[in-house]
């Protein structure tokens, strides 16, 4: 979840009073690394993924299932691997908010050849089997968002009880003990108890129950006045969710700029077409989604930030939370559709400008620089600003947005990237790696086509919320940009970057779609996502196997956009709601659980082909070389 420091953690109150010091520095220190890295040309396309998992273990004898706190024990032995081949590896292992989970990223980012779209499933299926043959016989390894009964009575094993009066409480949550919280870097349990106290109280989190025919109302801890709301009161319940993220690298700065903007408006629709995350703590509610949940989890906004008190002792009302939706474009295309208020520090601003970096660049760093840092480490307060990056990093990694423009590391051979980080995750590798290779594909026709799918900034958060909604994937509607609309010229405003061909100013307009309007296209009108991909695709020599890897890919793809396939938070939800012990009242018991997240297991080792999720025969077999994928790659006749 970003920059894992080294060494002591200060107090709150040493951090709070350091909080200029480093934005001070991190200013300086991202001029010097801009300086240096701006005219950086020529890296290729590379990318990776990210996917986050959770340890459960099962209970046969009591049928429940339970979160169990094993990520750092299962980390020394993978970390040991990588310490022993550090260039070898298959995999790498980072270690995750929850003591339950860990994160697994391929050992190196593929490259540019689209050959590559064969080693993403193999690689995500042996990273699961590379942990598996670490567990004990009753533990699993599942990629899945939201552990439905995070926070209900005893969920982790070993259990503990939450300690919320204790002094020495990180979460002092009613429901999320502290040893939940991953206990081999000191870097979460510090952020939760530096949020909690800039904020000057728990965080609060709310979500509506999903309300049945025998739901009681109030639900248990409702605020009050507030008696239909599912309340979670601690870091632990958003950032214990786990995702799945993409990191692309671009050839030069200004595609990166142009990477992150086009790629805004399809977070909210990704985040539609990924919800994975209906239930929480123990409760069926009316989010699909877990995006506000995390959100709320680390907002660390003061009253007078959130706007409930006039300002005393805070700068600046401040409208999001430092987990949402990014607040502004960064290239020049964009620029006209930044219609939000940008909130920062002028004397910030000012300062970037004077070092160098343009009004788009530098009103971005300058709103990320309105965060005070909430994790500091001894060792790193004194830096050399010509050299080191930690505090622009420290106030960077604590931004958790959307999208991350991503600077080169220093002294290495990585360029400037952007980080796509929308997306729940899926139960199975096939549909995690189903939505890696849509997104990538995405990303070169975007680039190959100068595709441009801004829309204004206040209307990607109006999605980002619809997006969130019980079953948004096909209820919702979505802001998205015209492209049939005829315009000055009398052509249709189809491309490139809005510019009509006869050098008349396009007029930019927008409509409501459907995701599967979106996805799969509409008749007159936008041709779609997924057949812009296949025009691409037709122009690209294509092997046959890859060809069939991904036409399995795009096939799930447009079939959840068109509601053929449930979204993973339409099957939970219908899964409990059929449960035999499902007493219509929202409740997600022990039993539900249990069989729940068993038949999820089956899925995910494939000896259950659920057809609602995945259809038939999408089950493709990727092998984790090229030639032997193209060698043995199974097509099961179906492309
Ligand atoms: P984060 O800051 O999000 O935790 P990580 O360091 O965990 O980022 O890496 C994110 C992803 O970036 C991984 O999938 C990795 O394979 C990929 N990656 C590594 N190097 C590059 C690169 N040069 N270009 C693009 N992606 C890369
Ligand atoms: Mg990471
Ligand atoms: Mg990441």
């Amino acid at each position: 979840m970003g920059l894992l420091s080294e060494g002591n953690p200060l107090s709150w109150e040493e951090t709070k009073q350091l909080a200029d010091h480093v934005r001070k520095h991190g200013i300086e220190q991202f001029i010097n690394l801009y300086h240096r890295l701006k005219d950086r040309e020529g890296d290729i396309l590379k990318w990776g993924d990210e996917v986050e998992y959770i340890i459960v273990d099962f209970n046969e004898e009591q049928k429940r299932a339970r979160v169990a706190l094993r990520a750092q024990d299962l980390l020394t032995h993978l970390n040991e691997k990588e310490a022993a081949d550090p260039e070898g590896v298959k995999s790498l292992w980072r270690p995750e908010y929850g003591a339950y989970m860990i994160e697994g990223t391929p050992g190196k980012p593929y490259g540019g050849l689209l050959a590559h779209f064969n080693l993403v499933e193999a690689n995500m299926r042996y990273r699961r089997e590379e942990v598996s043959a670490l567990l004990k016989p009753n533990e699993k390894v599942m990629s899945i968002t939201n552990f439905p009964r995070l926070g209900s009575p005893l969920f982790t094993a070993p259990e503990y009880l939450p300690t919320p009066e204790k002094e020495l409480s990180a979460a002092r949550s009613l429901y999320f003990p502290d040893e939940a919280i991953y206990p081999g870097h000191p870097r979460f349990k510090t952020l939760t108890r530096n949020i909690r106290m800039r904020r000057g109280e728990k965080v609060q989190i709310k979500l509506k129950v999903f309300k049945d025919k025998n739901t009681v109302l109030p639900v248990e801890g409702a605020p009050e006045g507030e008696p239909d709301v599912v309340q979670l009161d601690a870091m632990g319940f958003g950032m214990g969710c786990c995702c799945l993220q993409l990191t692309f690298q671009a050839c030069n700065i200004e595609e990166a700029r142009t990477l992150y903007d086009q790629l805004t408006p399809l977070c909210p629709i990704m985040l539609a077409l990924t919800a994975a995350s209906p239930v929480y703590r123990g409760y069926l509610t009316e989010s699909d989604c877990r995006w506000n949940v995390i959100s709320a989890s680390v907002d660390c906004r003061t009253e007078e930030e959130r706007g409930l008190k006039p300002l005393k002792e805070n700068k600046f009302r401040i409208s999001k939370s430092r987990y949402d939706s990014i607040d502004s474009y960064l290239s020049e295309d964009g620029e006209k559709y930044n219609d939000v208020p940008l909130t920062y520090d002028e004397a910030v601003y000012n300062r970037l400008r004077e070092g160098g970096i343009d009004h788009l660049l530098a009103q971005h760093i300058a709103h990320l620089f309105i965060r005070d840092t909430v994790s500091l480490f001894s060792e790193k307060v004194c830096q050399n600003d010509k050299e080191d990056t930690d505090h622009f990093e420290n106030i960077q990694s604590t931004n958790w947005q959307t999208m991350r423009f991503k600077p080169p590391p220093p002294n290495s051979s990585i360029g400037w990237r952007v980080e796509f980080r929308p997306c729940e995750a899926q139960i199975t590798d096939f549909e995690n790696a189903a939505i890696v290779c849509f997104v990538v594909l995405l990303t070169r026709v975007i680039l190959s086509y100068k595709l441009n799918f801004l829309i204004p900034i206040s209307k990607v958060d109006e999605n980002m919320q619809n997006a969130q909604k019980r079953d948004a994937c096909s209820a919702e509607k979505f802001w998205f940009r015209k492209f049939s609309s005829k315009n000055l010229c009398g052509k249709p405003n189809t491309s490139v970057n809005g510019k009509c061909p006869e050098g008349l100013e396009c007029k930019d307009n927008f409509e409501l779609l459907t995701i599967n309007e979106i996805i799969n296209g509409k008749s007159g009108g936008f041709e779609g996502l997924v057949p812009l991909i296949n025009t691409y695709l037709e122009s690209m020599e294509v092997d046959a196997d890859t060809h069939c890897t991904i036409q399995q890919y795009l096939r799930l793809i447009q079939k959840r956009a068109s509601g053929e396939l449930l979204t993973t938070a339409s099957w939970i939800r219908k899964e409990v709601i059929n449960h035999p012990e499902y007493k219509q009242d929202s409740v997600v018991s022990d039993k539900i659980n249990f069989d729940l997240l068993t038949k999820m297991t089956d899925i995910q080792e494939g000896r259950l082909q659920e057809t609602s999720l995945l259809g038939q025969g999408n089950n493709s077999k990727t092998k984790d070389t090229i030639p032997a994928a193209i060698e043995k790659h199974q097509c099961n006749g179906n492309c």
